[in-house]
């Protein structure tokens, strides 16, 4: 074997040694959600982001086949070729509508979103504040923009105020998680835009776990805290989580989004996503909108699962959304509890470094408004079972 490939090797096994190897599993069938079939064992699913259960709803294949047999499977050009069909732009009118906000720019993912909107608001004399525990896709985004860049402790608004009053920029971008991906917290959002007021500053709120779960209208955590345009002028939301599709946008005024369209190099040199995904997505968006049960439903389960890991003795994190994380610390702990729940028939991934900070490997269990009460009960029980003692010793 050639040497350079033996680096790597070497690299790979040290990961192996610290128990940060990471190993795909392979989904071979799909139950009705949120069953799945892997290595010929039906498992539950509880790590995936399906919030409103929306993911294999056949409503939506059916939106995409339809669509995929009027526009073809690809869009085959950028959005600013030949690629923007009425399909795109339907969606965006959509998501502007949902978002309570002027326009609506599609993306391709929400690591592209945050990189294509972080870098055409912020280059080299910005200044950047950020929560220390944002999204990977911030975090890179800051750094691709090559502006100051200042990381505060997770959810300290006053930290983030000092940082954004002390540091000199031509222009300051306030960025943080709405709903953060690993803790399932939410930002304070509302002195956070107190602070980005205060210093003029652009606030940019990701939002990827928030949208279509929080706030009376599923309008995310921004609703949730009664906060709109003015105060959050940025807003990015995913399509393949609560609203079970793939893709992206950004929401904001007529100014915000004409800008991206010509300076987010992650919109302009890429192929638009296929228009029977935004078909797709369409589809879902009116049925998250017409079926607020879904909401009610995970927000109820939710409450089912904090009083049950009490009453059971599971430790719980202080989350109120669907993203409930239990921590465990070592890696090789997270990892054996994880295996011991596969045993039992439910999938739930160990998160562990450098997806979360050394020594808060946890279990990150998503909840779907899809679970039924039994499946709440008996990963309840289950945890009991292969986590407590875990934790005790
Ligand atoms: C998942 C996620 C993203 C990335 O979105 P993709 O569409 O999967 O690329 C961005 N931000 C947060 C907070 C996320 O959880």
């Amino acid at each position: 074997m050639r040497e350079r490939e033996e680096r790597l090797l070497a690299e790979l096994s040290a990961l192996q040694n610290r128990d940060l190897y990471r190993r795909r599993k392979v989904v071979s069938d799909r139950g009705p959600t949120p069953e799945v079939v892997v290595d010929g064992q039906r498992l539950i699913d509880f790590c995936s982001n399906d919030y409103l259960g929306l993911g294999r709803d056949p409503r939506l294949a059916e939106a995409m086949a339809r669509a995929a047999t009027l526009w073809g499977a690809g869009a085959t050009s950028a959005h600013l070729v030949t690629g923007h069909t009425e399909a795109h732009h339907r969606l965006e009118q959509d998501l502007a509508r949902f978002t309570g906000r002027e326009r609506a720019l599609l993306f391709s993912t929400g690591y592209m979103a945050n990189l294509g909107v972080v870098t055409a608001l912020a280059g080299r004399n910005d200044l950047i504040v950020e929560d220390r525990l944002n999204h990977a896709s911030l975090i890179d985004a800051a750094r691709l923009a090559g502006a100051r860049t200042r990381r505060y402790s997770h959810g300290d608004a006053c930290s983030a105020a000092s940082r954004l009053a002390e540091g000199r920029g031509h222009r300051k971008l306030l960025i943080t998680d709405g709903v953060f991906s690993m803790d399932g917290d939410v930002a304070p959002l509302r002195e956070l835009a107190e602070a980005a007021t205060a210093n003029d500053a652009w606030l940019v709120v990701d939002d990827a776990h928030g949208l279509g779960v929080l706030g009376p209208t599923g309008g995310g955590s921004v609703e949730a805290t009664g906060l709109g345009p003015e105060a959050v002028p940025a807003l990015v939301g995913t399509l393949g989580k609560a609203f079970g599709t793939f893709g992206a946008f950004v929401a904001g005024s007529h100014a915000l989004v004409e800008t991206l369209i010509h300076k987010a190099r992650t919109y302009i040199y890429t192929t638009a996503p296929p228009p029977a995904v935004a078909e797709a997505t369409s589809a879902a968006l009116a049925i998250a909108g017409a079926e607020p049960w879904r909401r009610e439903r995970v927000a109820s389960l939710v409450t089912r699962f904090r009083a049950g890991a009490r009453r059971l003795g599971v430790p719980l994190s202080g989350s109120g959304t669907p993203i409930q994380p239990v921590l465990v610390g070592g890696a090789a702990a997270a990892l054996a509890v994880s295996q011991a729940l596969l045993r039992e028939g439910f999938w739930v991934v160990a998160i562990r470094p450098p997806t979360v900070p050394a020594d808060s490997s946890r279990l990150r269990i998503t909840l779907s408004a899809a679970h039924s009460e039994d499946h709440i009960d008996a990963l309840l029980d289950a945890l009991s079972r292969t986590l407590v003692p875990v934790m005790v010793r």
